[in-house]
């Protein structure tokens, strides 16, 4: 490189103001720590001539920085190095070390300097050498003779053009991922169809599933490398040819021709190929396809539908991608409608509210019922919540139709009243959206004084996934309506996650298990247990427990065993008409009020399944009857069964019946007395210490660990396992009865 030499035009900076300004076009001067530095834009001059390289440099100093270079090699060693400062190479072609020809092929192959312009210096005006360099992709051509105006002349010009296809290039394509920018892809877009009007082309959207999640979990950095990923995967997915542009922040676009042989494979395929990010992030990619049909739509709306396709199937589990179908744009014209018409719906009353009954589950008593929405409609007819609701609380409307259905229930409830009908408890939804409304106890105690209905008839039903979305809010909204004397119900319990232990932190009064809860739970054989589990729980809690969507008479039955307070459901009464719900409170005898128990009164009496073979007596401590059935079925065989539903009357029974008492199995959460207290009295008796006690719950290691630290012998897990229960039965009366020899024998030692 030592032969090269940089000659910044040093008279230049001597020169006075005049003469600067005059050459503002070509260079910028800013002054950097009081030195004035030259910016002149670069031109590389690439000849073997000295000679010719001095009059080029002459030529052009007086506006731009020439450097020199002494053959072709020389002059790629400068470009790759000042990559970004090269405006323009001027280029000989007949040079030793590396003629012009094959520095033209080098730098063709480099995409770091494949765009800097060349303009190729020619003796004479050869043709053939012209054509030869212009197929290498040389920009122009200089003739010898050099004229200083014309040479000035085509330089300015192929600099001003690069820099604005420079230009151009950062708004037609995305900075971070390189694929064209939204606008331009669309601009493309209807360029390739204009000038294909008889192709058929499709628009593949994709859409990485909550991404802004893996941002705020794993950092933009990551985030944007996925991006970049996505952005490969869909350039080649398709075709080479394929437009791939990027729509929105996770959102790429695709306009290939159109095929009807898309297939989950290889859509999955491309959700794989992002899946094997060094990361385990566990990203789901969905993929919607529109068919263009009617090409006058606008480009923004085609994408739109596209991904509308895409969120279709956002939730569904396996399923990669989706047409834009009519289904769709059914979807949304009806929304459009909905979105059009619910004001006017409103104020002509056409939304209705409709009372479905919940039973007492032991005394079938009509104890209250739901006020729920229907819209009739004076064209479509009746519209059901499902269809609306979920619209509603996307657009807001939701806290004019809640506060109108409040006041449309208080009325109905004050109509009830005074046409001497007994007062009942009748519950309305409350969406999350109104929770996060200050004015929201105001609100509903304003309604009851005006209708002067008594707070604690008016149930609040509140969904689980409000608790778990944002918890600190919602408890304290939700504190201040229980302390105004509403009754809070859980609704759709079952379908969030709170966790068992946020449960007893919360103010509600009813858990409301969800109805699609209870069908699993009723499917799943022998799972049944953690239902029973659940109702055990709220009841060791104080709550009361309603069953929602109770079909048959096996649900009934079985909730029945686990002692579920109340149910609702189609096997009882679907959703009704204010009148025809008047009539049936008429001919009911109906249930005073909700009231959380304030005290669940035990059983005093044991229940026993006497075994004429064995006297030997297993004692089962479980307040939910099923639990002690399936374990009393278990062990029928080898003992008398006594079963106790409290830990007051089995610790009763044990004193009185010590000597029989084998073995104990006992639940561990029961109310009044739960298992670790009867536990931790039989082990502070010393005679009640000496039996076997094998505790049951559902599986928790804390709760195991507990109790055997407390001095339990066993644990054994819900839901039963049958042989489980055996072995574990087995060693445990096998140890004591080593225990027994062993105390013997040291005995007769001592004595
Ligand atoms: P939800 O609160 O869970 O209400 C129970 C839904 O289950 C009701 O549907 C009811 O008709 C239905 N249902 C009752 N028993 C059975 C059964 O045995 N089997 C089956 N398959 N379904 C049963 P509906 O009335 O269509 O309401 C749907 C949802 O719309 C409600 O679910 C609730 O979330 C919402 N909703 C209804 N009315 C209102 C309202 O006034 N305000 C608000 N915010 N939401 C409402
Ligand atoms: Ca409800
Ligand atoms: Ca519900």
């Amino acid at each position: 490189m030592g032969q090269i030499s940089t000659n910044v035009n040093k008279s230049i900076k001597d020169k006075n103001n005049t003469t600067q300004l005059a050459l503002t076009k070509n260079r910028k001067k800013y002054s950097s720590g009081g030195r004035v530095v030259s910016t002149f834009k670069k031109v590389l001059v690439v000849d073997d001539n000295i000679i010719n390289r001095r009059l080029l440099e002459k030529i052009l100093q007086d506006q731009y920085t020439v450097i020199q270079a002494n053959n072709g090699q020389e002059a790629l060693d400068v470009l790759l190095a000042e990559e970004h400062e090269i405006s323009v190479v001027l280029l000989d072609i007949v040079m030793p070390v590396m003629d012009g020809y094959e520095f033209l092929a080098k730098r063709q192959e480099d995409s770091k300097i494949s765009n800097i312009p060349v303009v190729v210096t020619t003796q004479k005006e050869g043709e053939a050498s012209e054509i030869k360099a212009l197929k290498l992709g040389a920009n122009d051509f200089l003739p010898k003779p050099y004229n200083g105006e014309i040479i000035k002349h085509r330089l300015a010009n192929i600099i001003t053009l690069r820099e604005s296809a420079a230009f151009l290039r950062t708004i037609e394509h995305d900075e971070l991922t390189g694929v064209y920018s939204k606008n331009f892809f669309y601009k493309k877009v209807s360029e390739v169809l204009r000038e294909h009007p008889h192709k058929e082309y499709d628009i593949i959207v994709s859409d990485i599933v909550n991404f802004k999640l893996i941002n705020d979990t794993y950092g933009t950095k990551i985030g944007d490398n996925l991006l970049c990923k996505m952005a490969n995967i869909m350039s080649g997915l398709m075709s080479k040819t394929a437009l791939c542009g990027r729509i929105g922040a996770d959102f790429f676009a695709v306009l290939r021709e159109h095929s009807d042989e898309y297939n989950e494979h290889i859509f999955a395929k491309a959700d794989t190929e992002l899946n094997s990010y060094p990361v385990e992030m566990n990203l789901t990619v969905r993929f919607g396809v529109y068919t263009l049909v009617d090409r006058k739509i606008e480009m923004g709306t085609i994408c739109d539908r596209a991904v509308l396709a895409v969120e279709s199937i956002k939730e569904a589990y396996g399923s990669y991608f989706a047409y834009y179908d009519d289904a769709i744009r059914q979807k949304l014209l009806k929304e459009q409608r909905i979105n059009d018409s619910m004001e006017m719906a409103l104020k002509n009353k056409e939304f209705v509210v409709y009372f479905q009954p919940k039973y007492n589950l032991r005394s079938e008593n009509l104890a209250g019922a739901e006020a729920l929405v229907r819209w009739l409609h004076p064209v479509n007819g009746i519209i059901y919540p499902n269809d609306f609701i979920p619209l509603f609380e996307k657009n807001g409307f939701i806290t004019k139709l809640d506060s109108y259905v409040w006041e449309e229930t208080c009325k109905i409830m004050r109509k009830w009243l005074d046409a001497g009908l007994p007062p009942i408890s009748v519950s309305v939804n409350v969406s999350r959206i109104d929770v996060y409304n200050k004015e929201l106890p105001k609100l509903l105690l304003d309604l009851t004084k005006k209708y002067g209905i008594a707070t604690k008839y008016l149930h609040l039903e509140i969904t689980e996934t409000a608790y778990t979305e944002n918890p600190n809010q919602i408890i304290d909204a939700v504190r201040h309506l229980s302390d105004a004397g509403f009754m809070i119900e859980m609704d759709d319990f079952g379908t969030g996650y709170s966790s068992l232990n946020m449960l007893s932190d919360l103010p509600i009064d009813i858990l409301k298990l969800d109805m699609k809860f209870i069908k699993n739970e009723m499917q799943k054989n022998g799972s049944k247990n953690i239902l029973s589990f659940i109702i055990s729980l709220a009841k060791w809690l104080g709550l009361l427990v309603i069953a929602e969507g109770v079909e048959t008479r096996e649900q009934i039955e079985r909730l029945h065993s686990m002692d579920c307070n109340y149910v609702q459901g189609y096997y009882y009464a679907r959703p009704m008409p204010e009148k025809e719900f008047v009539a049936l409170i008429e001919k009911s005898v109906v249930e005073k009020e909700m009231r959380r128990p304030a005290c669940i009164i035990p059983t005093e009496q044991v229940k026993v399944r006497k075994n004429v073979r064995h006297e030997d007596v297993m004692l089962l401590v479980d307040d939910v009857e099923l639990n002690r059935a399936i374990l009393a079925e278990v062990f029928k065989n080898d003992y008398t069964i006594v079963e106790a539903d409290n830990g007051i009357t089995a610790l009763k029974y044990l004193r009185e019946n010590l000597s029989k008492v084998k073995i104990v199995l006992l639940d561990l959460i029961m109310p009044i007395m739960d298992g670790f207290e009867v536990l931790s009295k039989m082990k502070a008796s010393q005679k009640l210490k000496l039996v076997p006690v094998i505790v049951t719950s559902q599986t928790g290691a804390e709760m195991e660990i507990k109790a055997l630290c407390m001095g339990a012998d066993d644990f054994i897990g819900k839901p039963y396992v049958e042989q489980l229960c055996r072995k574990r039965v087995e060693n445990v009366m096998a140890a004591v009865s080593k225990n027994k020899q062993i105390n013997q024998s040291s005995k007769k030692c001592i004595f």
